[in-house]
């Protein structure tokens, strides 16, 4: 059996038109399914148009959560809930095409890989500051983590039984499945296309929510950011102790004509700066320690029909 996974926040546009493009490509694979939607806190009729469906196709489940727990926690729930032998994860908006389904389950099945992950080609329809942005985050994380991140990498992948059951065994509760995925192994083959705009509805990324997103993936992946801030704590010392070294020995060879403001003003915001960075970056990781050790859970469901 195979089962489809797909975390939706209002999409009562959307899974009208995803529903049957995503049957009409599940009948090429010939398997039973599954389809796992996670109202991840709608407050529009998604719920509604989904039980709708439901009464046609008694595949559907529909998991519920108490409110909106962001699209992490629904991935990980409707793995958790996944009882398929594969498991696919992908967006209500047919921005993950399902005409790829097929050849993503040839790979899993037929040739050996774990996992078929995509990746779009470019990025067409999407801002050019966005794409920038995202561009130049895939090449600040790729240099500080061990695993790799496939630039323009989706959510959209298809996984055997093996890798979802180690996604799922990662506790933590600051999540960033990028990484994750990357970060459990396994044999991976990606599949490239190229980008499609939204069939309906409104994205839910701001750029600023893409930010926080962006700094999350760092902080929950490496602690390369610390290290950076100690390295520069050490080469501003080494400046500023040549530079005490200068002023001493300048006051003493041809005495001290008090003078310099602007270069003590200078040096005292420069180095203000740095001390407030280096307490940002600090505070990012003691506030995700504080937030792993309470030990919350990912999500609350509501219920599940
Ligand atoms: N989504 C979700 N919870 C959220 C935000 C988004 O479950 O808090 C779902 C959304 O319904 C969609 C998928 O995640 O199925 C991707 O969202 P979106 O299309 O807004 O992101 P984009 O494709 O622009 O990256
Ligand atoms: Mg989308």
């Amino acid at each position: 059996m195979i089962s489809i996974i797909v975390p939706c926040k209002n999409e009562e546009q959307a899974i009208p038109l995803f529903y049957p493009v995503l049957i009409e490509n599940l009948k090429n694979l010939n398997q039973d399914y599954e389809l796992i939607i996670v109202d991840d806190g709608s407050t529009d009729k998604t719920v509604e148009v989904c039980m709708d469906l439901k009464k046609k196709d008694p595949n559907i489940k529909v998991i519920s959560f108490s409110r909106n727990f962001g699209k992490e926690a629904g991935m990980l729930a409707g793995l958790k809930e996944s009882k398929g032998d594969y498991v696919a994860i992908m967006d209500a908006d047919l921005q993950d095409p399902p005409a790829l389904l097929e050849e993503m389950y040839r790979y899993v099945t037929e040739e050996g890989y774990d996992s078929a992950a995509t990746y779009r080609v470019d990025r067409k329809g999407e801002p050019p500051i966005r794409s920038f942005f995202a561009r130049q985050f895939y090449r600040l994380i790729n240099s500080m983590i061990d695993v790799e991140i496939v630039d323009g990498a989706r959510d959209y992948r298809l996984m055997s039984r093996k890798m979802v059951d180690a996604i799922i065994s990662l506790p933590e509760y600051n999540r960033f499945s990028k990484g994750i995925f990357s970060w459990v192994g396994f044999k991976t083959k990606y599949v490239e296309f190229e980008n499609v705009e939204r069939v309906a509805g409104e994205t839910k990324w701001s750029f600023w929510k893409l930010f926080a997103y962006a700094i999350d993936g760092i902080v929950g992946f490496t602690t390369a950011p610390l290290r950076i801030a100690t390295y520069s704590g050490l080469t501003v010392s080494v400046f500023g102790f040549l530079y005490m070294l200068y002023i001493v020995i300048k006051a003493l060879t041809i005495g001290d004509p008090v003078a310099g403001y602007p270069s003590l003003i200078a040096i005292i915001c420069l180095l203000g700066g740095i001390q407030l960075i280096v307490i940002g970056i600090m505070g990012e990781y003691i506030a995700k320690t504080y937030l792993e050790s309470k030990r919350r859970p990912h999500y609350i469901i509501k219920e599940i029909k």
